[in-house]
Parts: structure tokens; sequence; C-alpha cells
């Protein structure tokens, strides 16, 4: 036996070497096992998170919305407008995006676009609850401009995502730079009216955005987009029936 006023012989000192580096071995596994749970043991090396891949992916991929920088416009944004509505919706709408409303409020169209949207939905016999509702860009771009196809291609992963997750049984593109981007094709909306499309498998009307419709209130243009929503309903329908549901 050793206390601190006799010297301790070799055996004793081999076996407090030894203790020591027990307890540091131990220390060392709690600290790795710490950082795998806080997953820092890889290096971040973009400045947004890569979108994950994980079984909580709506958590995941609104986080990474959240963060993200991707493009300049991480800067002048206020909210990132992710998206809303029922996320097992089997309508979506995708708009263009975020407008000085939306950016306030963090959500897609609430301004007077948005209440005409709204008008639409419920001309349809759904509510707001019923679709997913969401944008190509999830910030808005400055002074409202047009968003710039870099900043489309950096955002294209959420809205992917977003479409993927929804799983929706048909999708509404409202106005020409949803059409235009999600479909690649540079038709003008006019031309492209009236026609089925196809993104990954979900068939794909397009129409006149509702802020073209507030600036163009005419009697032909409200039809128009009238004869649009009712052929998704059709569709909609049919989709059902089919399903036997
Ligand atoms: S617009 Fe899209 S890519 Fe650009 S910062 Fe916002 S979320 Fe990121």
């Amino acid at each position: 036996m050793t206390d601190i006023l006799s010297p301790a012989s070799p055996e004793d000192i081999r076996r407090q070497l030894l203790s020591v580096v027990k307890s540091v071995k131990g220390q060392i596994r709690n600290a790795e096992n710490l950082y795998v749970s806080v997953d820092l043991k890889k290096p971040r090396l973009q400045s947004a998170p890569a979108v994950p891949e994980t079984e909580d992916s709506w958590h995941g991929l609104h986080t990474a919305a959240a963060g993200c920088e991707r493009c300049a416009l991480s800067k002048t944004r206020r909210n990132v407008v992710f998206g809303d509505g029922n996320r097992s919706a089997r309508l979506v709408f995708v708009g263009e995006a975020p407008g000085a409303d939306e950016d306030q409020q963090g959500l897609p169209f609430v301004g007077r676009a948005g209440q005409l949207l709204t008008n639409i939905i419920r001309a349809m016999g759904l509510e707001r609850k019923d679709v997913y509702i969401c944008n190509i860009l999830k910030c808005r771009p400055p002074g409202n401009r047009q968003p710039q196809p870099d900043e489309a291609a950096r955002c294209r992963e959420f809205l992917d995502r977003q479409i993927e997750l929804v799983s929706p049984r048909v999708i509404c593109l409202l106005g020409g730079i949803a059409s235009h981007f999600l479909l690649d094709d540079n038709t003008p909306v006019g031309r492209m009216r009236g026609r089925w499309f196809d993104y990954r498998g979900i068939p794909v009307r397009v129409t006149y955005h509702p802020a073209y419709l507030l600036r163009n209130y005419t009697a032909e243009a409200r039809k128009k987009v009238w004869d649009d929503v009712l052929e998704v309903v059709r569709k909609l329908r049919e989709l059902r029936q089919a399903e036997g549901i």
C-alpha cells in the first residue's frame, strides 16, 4: 500500500500508469462518440449544408433551406419562403419567387396574387390546406425582378426534393418562369397551355401566373385560367377513379 509520504514501488507506479492510460482512452472514446452524434467528424466544405438524405427528410430539407447561402439572394432576403400546405397533397402549385409580402411573412402566395390563387383553388372545390404551394426560388429577388438562371439552378435541388417528398398526382405551373424552368422549355405560356407535360412521371399543366391575371383581369384571361384548372380537376378525378378511391 502506498501513500503520498512513502515512495511508490515500481509495481505501484506501473499500476497507476495503466489506470491513467485506461482513463484517457475512455475519455477519447466518449469524445469520438460525441463528435459522431453531433456530426462534427467530417469537415463541412460548403457554406450551405447539402440537402440531407435522411429519413426525416422534410425537417432536413427545411433546415437546409433556412440556412441556405447558395446564391446572393440569401443576403437580401428577410425570410426563406420554403413552401406551404399539405405535404401529402395530390396537387402541387409551383410559382416563380416570393414577393414582398411573402418575404415578410415567410409564406408563399400571401399577397394579392396569393389571394387570387386561393380563390382559384376554392373554385376548384379545394382549400389551400388540400394542396401544396411553393416556388422555383425560396428567397425574394430584390425589387421583384425575375429569377436569374443561376439562382434558379442553385435552388433547384430544394424544389425537386419537395416535389419528390409530396409525390403529387398532378403539378400546376403558374406562369412562364416556373414552366420554362421546370420543363426546360422556353415556349411562351400561351402556347404551352392546353396540353399535358411530364415531370418525372407526374402530369403537368401550365397556366398563367395569378399576378399576370391581376394585371390583365379580362374575361378572356380569366376564362383561359379557368379552362386550365378545370383540366387539372378532371385529371385529378380521372386518376382518383383509376386508383379506385
Ligand atoms: S434562393 Fe434558393 S439557392 Fe438562393 S439562397 Fe435562397 S434558398 Fe438558397
